[in-house]
């Protein structure tokens, strides 16, 4: 923190933290340790500069962690609390965890035995499953994005170059890295996106078990070679069923690669699977539903407001009252994925349907078609309801969110958004304190192929991040479109 007003103002940004010691080093700043003063619980402050990922042109990597991060709360996924945005800075406060990562782990045992290998590999296999339910695809798995927490627990993290998925959209950009990579990404053909998750698991499924890199090479375009080809041989250590599994899960053809659902069938996945990952992990959605009284109360205690408090929860408001019930809810049992197993889960399973009463605005009847080319920042959302439903659903969520709007074309409107929780540089400040953020933005439903509409949302003007924050907001509420296909 060089220079007074940069120090000052990051001190703003983090009064709620004590900042700790350093605990790693990111492509772009410090990770630190750090204490949320309000419930004591540890955190982890990501720090990156700006000047930084913008040098290296890496601004869509921070941005696409943050908005995915964002969406995410599962027991083997790091779960992140809140982005701080200064003018100079990006912080991104996660759980803490403890123990290192797994490609350590691995290097200094060698290899593992099965048993717990297999631990390592479901609570991979669901956390990964998760995510591709919520349409995020990492892309980036490997030993050293796995996280171990005192528990040795798995939390998968650095979803950096992850991406929404787009259904019937192939993702186009080539990346990861080549160790790890499905033959598809090496190829730089399109690709739709689980399956190279799927391939990336059974690299690390070989790892765990053998200590070793199936696909390896000192020269690049060899080690490509053998990955495209799928060459690869077994230990004789290793025995039939993981055998087996690695197997199908190291197809070269996507559309023969083993899926994760065929994963969980499997006969050596479900040796010794806990009861709270035999369930599928639920939707983003879904879990936002259930309120823990015990925590609410803690809360409340607190001095925050219950009914601002259960409000904000709802509509996933990033404040201070938020952030401290996330902290003491997942920080409630010693053994974090107890807990999950008591309540998280469990929760989710209630289902609750999104009733609306029809729209008091007029929806015109003719639909642009989706133009062909990729936009960068478009939020996409796809739908085989009917548009007007799709509208009736959007505008209904635009409300409970807070946004006015006006109508300028066919499915087509001007969105304006007062959070009244940031200041200009969108530097997050206590209840109502401090100048707001005027956030700007269009939202246009398009027909794209086969009867299905898709829902854009372009950002006009106002901060980044509050506007992928109000994305996944709505994101999660048009879900049960989503679902409706
Ligand atoms: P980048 O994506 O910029 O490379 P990472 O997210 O990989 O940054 O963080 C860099 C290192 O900091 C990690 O390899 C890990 O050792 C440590 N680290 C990151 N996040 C956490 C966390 N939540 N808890 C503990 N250590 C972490
Ligand atoms: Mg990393």
């Amino acid at each position: 923190m060089e220079g007074s007003s940069r120090g000052s103002r990051a001190a703003v940004a983090l009064q709620n933290y004590k900042l700790g010691k350093n605990i790693g080093v990111g492509s772009f700043g410090r990770v630190k340790l750090a204490e949320h003063l309000l419930t004591g619980h540890k955190v982890a402050i990501k720090t990156q500069s700006r000047h930084t990922i913008k040098s290296k042109g890496m601004e869509e990597k921070v941005i696409r962690e943050i908005k995915i991060l964002r969406l995410l709360r599962h027991p083997h996924i790091v779960r992140m609390y809140e982005a701080i945005e200064t003018h100079s800075h990006i912080y991104i406060v996660t759980e803490h965890v403890a123990s290192g990562e797994l490609y350590d782990y691995i290097v200094e045992r060698r290899r593992l035995q099965e048993d717990e290998a297999r631990r390592f590999f479901q609570q991979i296999i669901s956390g990964v499953e998760y995510c591709h339910r919520n349409m995020v695809v990492h892309r980036d798995l490997k030993p050293e994005n796995l996280l171990l927490d005192s528990k040795h627990n798995i939390k998968i993290s650095d979803f950096g170059l992850s991406n929404v998925m787009r259904d019937g959209y192939f993702l186009k950009t080539s990346c990861g890295s080549p160790n790890y990579a499905a033959p598809e990404i090496i190829s730089e053909k399109l690709y739709a996106g689980p399956e190279v998750d799927v391939w990336s698991c059974g690299v690390i499924l070989y790892a765990l078990l053998c200590g070793t890199l199936p696909f390896d090479d000192a020269n690049t375009p060899k080690l490509y070679q053998k990955i495209k080809r799928g060459l690869y041989t077994f230990p004789s250590h290793l025995s039939a069923l993981p055998e087996d599994l690695i197997r199908k899960m190291l197809v070269v053809d996507p559309m023969k690669r083993i899926t994760i659902g065929q994963i969980r069938e499997h006969e050596w996945f479900k040796i010794r699977l806990p009861r709270y990952l035999a369930v599928p992990p639920p939707h983003t959605s879904q879990q936002t539903k259930k309120i823990d009284e015990v925590i609410l109360l803690q809360v409340t205690k607190m001095g925050f407001n219950r009914d601002q408090l259960i409000e904000s929860l709802h509509n996933r408001i990033q404040n201070e009252a938020t952030i401290s019930y996330y902290l003491l809810f997942d920080n409630r049992f010693h053994d974090t994925t107890a807990g999950y197993l008591g309540g998280g889960f469990q929760e989710t399973m209630v289902q609750e349907c999104l009733h609306t009463s029809s729209s008091d605005i007029a929806i015109p009847n003719r639909l642009p078609a989706f133009p062909n080319t990729e936009k960068k920042w478009a939020l996409g959302f796809e739908s085989r309801a009917h548009p007007r439903e799709i509208m009736t659903e959007v505008l209904k969520a635009l409300r409970d969110l807070n946004v006015s709007w006006k109508n300028i074309g066919n499915y087509n409107i001007k969105c304006l958004y007062l959070p009244g929780r940031a200041n200009d540089q969108g530097i997050v400040e206590t209840e109502g304190a401090g100048t707001t953020a005027v956030l700007k933005f269009e939202l246009q439903l398009y027909k794209s192929l086969e009867e299905k509409y898709l829902l854009d949302l372009m950002r006009v003007s106002g901060p980044q991040l509050q506007f992928l924050d109000l994305c996944a907001d709505l994101l999660v509420q048009l879900r049960v479109l989503g679902n409706s296909n």
